[in-house]
């Protein structure tokens, strides 16, 4: 059989762990076998992160908006006890953290779905996708504790130096005050990245906030998603047959309990912290959730949403075979290797990620499966076999 052939490489960023064991299992099993791969290969593992003082995270992040499309291997995002086990120089910034500035990226995170394990959400029959903001209000706060007696104004000293002192509280009791902050361009980059997203994937988008008590600071996002919604993307989403739609935070949550799902739902920062586990866990499990990172000039980065296994790779180096489940890997895998197809208009590389997918979930839906879903699966002849195992029988249907 001839090996389906590439074009242009994509950027591959290896990483981490118990998933730096599945991603090569990954490619030797499924991939190689059928697609002649070309890829820029970046290693991101931590070891290799210490070596190059990190310089090679900067490198691949600009190799990923250079060629358009990457895929990521879960990385470990150093801390203390990091520190000591690798014996890093330095406390590593999250390499994720990092893509998202180089990209200036939103990410959207998507559930895998099969029959086997329903959603928790029964009226759910297609995935709900979250696009979080990645920037600014309370991640970005500045905050204390206040004595009673006390007063806190917010100040906003103009590039000329006068001041706006607005009250915002004068403290009976002792008490907390805060202050944060959004850009309008970053606002803009991720509103545009939602529009390319459901452009890309035909579904529908929402976005809420709450603009009703927030009428100046929410109610910004409201504006520039619409200004931008209007000027730019609205012929586009009506020629697709697809609609933009905006509504309260409270609403949106109601609506999205009692929807089928099939939407994209864009939430300020905050918001798309909470609801996107609320969301993963609703679908069944963290294993099963797929993340890619877009940038607002349509650049994208692929990868499961899920760390790198700690557990499961102390286990393997101890020489047990685990049962990790490595879907969303693979889907990070499909999802660039479509995308590059699509952009270098090749139709048997798109085709052959579909085939992918499909071999998965079929392969799930017969009734192998790692022991993380077997655990929670429905109906008959489940068997739990090792992540090898499960690779070698998606291989199989794929052949
Ligand atoms: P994790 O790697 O997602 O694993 C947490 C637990 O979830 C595992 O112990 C396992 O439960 C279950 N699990 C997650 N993925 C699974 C899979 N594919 N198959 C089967 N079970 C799975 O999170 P963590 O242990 O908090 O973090 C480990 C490292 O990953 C950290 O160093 C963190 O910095 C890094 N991390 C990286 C990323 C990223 O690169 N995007 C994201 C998150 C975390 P059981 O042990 O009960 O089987
Ligand atoms: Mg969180």
């Amino acid at each position: 059989m001839a090996k389906i052939q590439m074009t242009t490489p994509l950027v591959e960023m290896d990483g981490d762990e118990m998933t730096r064991v599945l991603w090569k299992m990954i490619k030797d099993t499924l991939i190689y076998p059928f697609v002649d791969l070309k890829t820029e290969y970046y290693d991101l593992g931590l070891e290799h992160r210490d070596e190059t003082q990190d310089q090679v995270t900067i490198d691949a992040a600009k190799a990923n908006a250079r060629l358009g499309v990457g895929v990521k291997c879960a990385t470990i995002t150093p801390n203390a006890q990091r520190m000591e086990e690798y014996h890093l120089k330095q406390m590593w910034k999250s390499p994720n953290g990092t893509l998202r500035a180089i990209l200036d990226g939103t990410v959207f995170r998507a559930p895998i779905i099969t029959s086997r394990v329903p959603p928790y959400v029964s009226g759910w029959k297609k995935p709900i996708t979250i696009a979080r903001h990645a920037y600014g209000d309370i991640y970005r706060n500045v905050e204390a504790r206040v004595k009673a007696g006390d007063k806190a104004d917010l100040v906003i000293t103009h590039a000329d130096g006068s001041q706006d002192v607005l009250p915002v509280a004068a403290y009976a009791c002792d008490g907390v005050a805060m202050g944060m902050h959004n850009l309008d361009n970053s606002i803009a980059s991720f509103a545009r990245a939602c529009f390319e997203y459901a452009l890309s994937a035909g579904q529908e988008l929402w976005f809420s906030t709450k603009d009703t008590i927030s009428k100046v600071y929410d109610h910004r996002f409201k504006d520039i998603f619409q200004e931008i919604y209007d000027a730019e993307y609205k012929q586009r989403f009506e020629e697709k047959g697809i609609s933009y739609f905006y509504t309260l935070i409270d609403d949106a949550v109601a609506r999205v309990i009692r929807s089928e799902g099939g939407m994209i739902w864009a939430c300020k920062n905050y918001d798309g912290d909470v609801m996107s586990d609320m969301v993963a866990t609703a679908f069944g499990s963290l294993a099963m959730m797929t993340s890619v990172l877009v940038s607002p000039d349509g650049k994208y980065e692929y990868e499961a949403a899920h760390g790198t296994v700690t557990r499961h790779y102390y286990r393997y180096l101890k020489g047990e075979e685990t049962s990790t489940n490595p879907v969303a890997t693979i889907f990070a895998w499909s999802g660039a290797l479509a995308k590059r197809g699509e952009l270098d208009g090749l139709a048997d590389l798109q085709a052959f990620a579909k085939r992918l997918e499909k071999a998965t979930l079929d392969t799930i839906e017969a009734g192998t499966m790692t022991g993380d879903l077997a655990a929670m699966a429905q109906g008959e002849g489940i068997r739990k076999v090792t992540s090898q195992a499960f690779l070698d029988a998606i291989a199989q249907r794929l052949q």
